[in-house]
């Protein structure tokens, strides 16, 4: 089995790197918090100070950090992966960034004899736990077939959409998706409330007709009970949106309520909630309206 080495173990690297090792796979570690994965390298992983070493020690490398820069540097810096790599390495960018930037690291990854491919992933840290993540990929048919089984004990719609940035381009309309959606659960919660009537009730019977969806389940839920403890944190959803609507300004499509939904979370992050999950968004809803919701 390929040796793997895996950079940025939070919300959703740590489950991942979890069903890794329990698929057999021999894991190089590498997060900014050592002690957050303790019970890791307790079960056998290896722990590697730079991304650098990482490579050293991997035939394949899963990067999963928050945002564009941070992938950027781990992957092209002075103790970066490719420092450490020889040909044949194949590198996996998991997290959500840029298609531009992860289309400029392939390039500079193939002129060295290395695959990469952009794999942004879908289901949050439920489907992150339960290795049920919807995986979308872009790069080489030969990469994509490569790492295949490693995706396998990680996700379950595993599916490659084109060459390299075809997967951040997948993912960036899946946030467009969520964000007005999460939106949209918000609305309709906050109105049931402030006319009298128990949102619950509501989100039970909306579950059963045309406007079903994961988000008014799940983030319907989180709501209904307050729970705003991430989750997937609101500053990054907005990163996302940063992303999405720099990459309609690239190809000229107007995305008018994606930009509204950035907007408000804007004034989320603005009052604090950026360490909330994005279902924390609802507060700012709430504070229009001059409402909180709540069960009856
Ligand atoms: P997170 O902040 O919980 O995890 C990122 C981890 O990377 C943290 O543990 C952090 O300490 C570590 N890190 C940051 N910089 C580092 C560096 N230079 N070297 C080593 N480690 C470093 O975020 P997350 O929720 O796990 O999200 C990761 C990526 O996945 C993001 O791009 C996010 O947008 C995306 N994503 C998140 C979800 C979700 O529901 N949480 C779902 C799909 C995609």
């Amino acid at each position: 089995m390929e040796r793997i080495g895996f950079i940025g173990l939070g919300v959703m690297g740590k489950p991942m790197a979890r069903n890794l090792m329990q698929a057999g796979y021999a894991l190089t570690l590498l997060t900014r918090t050592r002690a957050k994965i303790e019970d890791l390298l307790s079960a056998g992983a290896t722990w590697a100070d730079t991304p650098r070493v990482v490579a050293q020690h991997s035939d394949v490398v899963i990067t999963m950090l928050p945002d564009s820069p941070d992938v950027a540097q781990a992957i092209a810096g002075a103790e970066g992966i490719f420092a450490g790599a020889r040909p044949g390495l194949l590198v996996i960018d998991m997290s959500t960034i840029a298609p531009g930037v992860v289309r400029q690291l392939a390039a500079d990854a193939a002129a060295r004899g290395i695959d990469l491919l952009d794999a942004p992933v879908s289901g949050g840290e439920t489907g992150a736990i339960n290795g049920t993540l919807s995986i979308m990929v872009g790069g080489t048919e030969a990469a994509f077939q490569r790492a295949l089984p490693i995706f396998q004990a990680m996700g379950k719609t595993i599916v490659r959409i084109g060459e390299s940035g075809a997967g951040q381009i997948t993912k960036a309309a899946n946030q467009i998706v969520t964000a007005i959606t999460i939106e949209a659960v918000c609305e309709a919660l906050v109105l049931a409330t402030k006319a009298g009537v128990d949102p619950a009730k509501v989100r039970q019977a909306l579950l059963g007709g045309s406007a079903q969806s994961r988000i008014l389940e799940m983030h319907g839920e989180r709501i209904l009970d307050r729970n705003f403890q991430p989750g997937f944190f609101l500053r990054l959803h907005r990163k996302d949106l940063d992303i999405v609507l720099a990459t309609g300004k690239e190809y000229a499509v107007p995305l008018p309520v994606a930009a509204q939904v950035r907007e408000l979370m804007t004034a989320a992050l603005a009052a604090g909630q950026g360490e909330l999950d994005n279902s924390s968004l609802v507060m700012q809803l709430e504070r229009l309206a001059q409402t909180q919701v709540k069960r009856a």
